[in-house]
């Protein structure tokens, strides 16, 4: 890990240990790390980013790619068992400060009075972020991150 990258790369942070999240690792393999996303206290927000330093979706080697799109799967069948999420907003911004990460927002029962796609995800996103957590959301979080990473150490079946 290049310790000027760990200082000024919030995903290199995290994924190096040097910055936390509430909940913990949810997921860690060889090529990834998935956490709760850092700003908003959403039971199930998920983020899952590589290991390595790189930004856009391009750059991720074969092997990256195919796990990439396993662990999304992963965390999405999890997301449902977990919440019972009926929709997530899965989005990958290469436009960021941070590396390559993707966002994996479930779409909780509040966010319907925002309307549907991204403009809704954004909205629940600005709404989130407004106000400081109530300790009930940062529990709710926290414990969502803990039954996803359960149910993501069980065994996969299709
Ligand atoms: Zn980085």
């Amino acid at each position: 890990m290049n310790p000027a990258a760990v200082l000024s790369c919030l995903s290199c942070s995290i994924v190096s240990g040097v910055a936390t999240t509430p909940g913990g690792t949810v997921l860690e393999t060889d090529r990834f790390h998935v956490h709760q996303d850092a700003r908003h206290a959403i039971p199930g927000f998920m983020i899952v980013t590589t290991k390595r330093h790189l930004v856009a979706f391009d750059e991720l080697d074969e092997a990256e790619a195919v796990e990439l799109a396993l662990i999304l799967r992963r965390v999405r069948r999890a997301q449902r068992g977990v919440l019972g999420t009926e929709h997530t907003h899965l989005l990958v911004n290469e436009d960021t400060r941070h590396h390559f990460h993707a966002w994996m927002l479930p779409k909780h029962p509040w966010m319907n009075a925002y309307g549907q796609g991204a403009e809704a995800m954004r909205a629940a996103l600005i709404q989130s972020a407004s106000r400081p957590p109530t300790p009930a959301e940062r529990e709710a979080t926290v414990e969502a991150c803990a039954r996803i990473r359960d149910t993501l150490a069980a065994p996969f079946h299709e």
